[in-house]
């Protein structure tokens, strides 16, 4: 069947008291975007509970890099499954997690010797990373930037400056830490403020860092950023933590988007697409820092055996295409997009890297003042002609496909993201 197909206006009237239900009893901490009620998903395609179909531009916020529910991947998950679904690894040896670990000390940037921590999630990876941190330097002064998401614990909630609302009223947060401004206005911040005014160089364990900024507005830095960012690290003995939890694995056309710019990090920190959906994380650190003794740290769950073998699959699928096609289906959405930009003047901005594309929307009075309003009322008609996308920064709409997304695809969200913006008028 072609998609999308919406057969009736969703949410339909089984969405509907799914999200009656699903109100009455989970946290309204949630916020949920629109009221999209998932039945099932096959590679860019899902199936809602009233039997719709859209096209998956969300990915689940940028995880199912296979797509959903890839055959090779459920067999993994079966084939483990029925073997055993829980060992503790912090406590005892299983292959998958021998196997993944180096899987992954192969695949991070840097030809030197590597140690992994796995977790269950983006932000224990960055726990793990601030604790490894401070733990091997002595040091603990943190740099992280404006903008910046890094998860939502009190740890890594305390770099993550992407909204006040998500800080708010949840202090004090860990103390030592310092934001400046993302791209090269960071980096003077850094050396000509922090550094002379505020603390010494050698007092900081670590500076993280999105290659990319995601939830802030799928922002590219300049060029050079990351590799002035490795020297000032390079001079003062601080950690260079990249955080690559939604950028990593092929998601921007290359295996990590730290490639694009030839820059090794010291801890490489990754999550969402790493096992297609099962929760895993990892925190890729060098051996020389890897310097924690037994009982340091650990976790009963992390690296749990069926997502360590889902993540084995995922890394074969990816190697094996899926990381050329985020390349090559993410440079053609791209310059469709940016083709629209001449009859849309609300499209303020079109950029990113692969599959990991935003449009900024704005008013088109001279300031450009960003239209959170209108991206809104986009993602809503969308969803109602069966494209699903997400929003992230102010006023921006990110494009985040399963990798595994074809050109035809592609076409078809730009189309319906062009009517839409049409519908509105815009
Ligand atoms: N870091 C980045 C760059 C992210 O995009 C996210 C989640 O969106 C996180 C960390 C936190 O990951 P999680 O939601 O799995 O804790």
């Amino acid at each position: 069947m072609k998609v999308p197909h919406i057969k009736i206006k969703p949410p339909g009237p089984k969405a509907r008291e799914i999200v009656e239900r699903d109100q009455k009893y989970t946290a309204p901490a949630y916020g949920r975007v629109y009221p999209l009620v998932v039945k099932e998903g096959r590679g860019a395609v899902i199936e809602d509970v009233d039997g719709n179909l859209f096209l998956d531009f969300t990915a689940g916020i940028a995880v199912a890099a296979t797509g959903h529910s890839h055959p090779q991947v459920v067999r993994a998950i079966e084939e483990q499954a029925r073997k055993f679904l829980h060992f503790c690894g912090s406590d005892f040896y299983y292959e998958p997690m021998a196997g993944l670990a180096e899987r992954l000390c192969r695949l991070a940037p840097g030809s030197f010797p590597k140690k992994v921590f796995l977790t269950n999630s983006g932000t224990e990876t960055i726990e793990a990373a601030i604790k490894l941190a401070r733990y091997s330097t002595r040091r603990t002064h943190l740099i992280a930037f404006l903008g910046a998401f890094h998860g939502r614990t009190l740890g890594s909630l305390s770099l993550t400056a992407s909204r006040s609302s998500h800080r708010a009223h949840f202090g004090p947060l860990l103390p030592d830490v310092h934001h400046v401004p993302y791209g090269i206005e960071g980096v003077h911040a850094l050396e000509d403020k922090l550094f002379r005014h505020e603390m010494r160089p050698d007092e900081v364990a670590a500076i993280v860092v999105e290659p990319i900024q995601g939830e802030g507005g799928y922002v590219v830095p300049p060029s050079d950023f990351l590799a002035k960012l490795r020297e000032i690290c390079e001079r003062h003995g601080i950690l260079l933590v990249v955080d690559e939890i939604q950028t990593g694995f092929g998601r921007t056309g290359k295996m990590f988007a730290c490639e694009h710019w030839g820059v090794e990090p010291d801890i490489l920190c990754v999550a969402k697409g790493i096992a297609s959906g099962l929760p895993l994380g990892a925190m890729i650190a060098r051996s020389d820092i890897s310097s924690w003794t037994p009982g340091t740290h650990g976790s009963t769950f992390g690296g749990n055996p069926v997502a360590c073998a889902a993540a084995l699959a995922t890394i074969e699928l990816l190697e094996n295409g899926l990381v050329q096609n985020a390349a090559e289906v993410g440079g053609y959405l791209k310059k469709r997009l940016s083709g629209l930009k001449a009859k849309h003047p609300v499209m303020s901005d079109v950029r990113g890297l692969g599959l990991m594309i935003g449009v900024e929307l704005a008013k088109t009075d001279s300031a450009r003042t960003p239209d959170s309003r209108l991206r809104d009322q986009v993602m809503r008609k969308a969803f109602e002609k069966g494209l699903l996308l997400l929003g992230c920064g102010e006023s921006t709409i990110r494009f985040c496909p399963p990798l595994i997304v074809t050109k035809a695809e592609a076409a078809t969200a730009v189309d319906i993201f062009a009517a839409t913006l049409k519908e509105l008028k815009q």
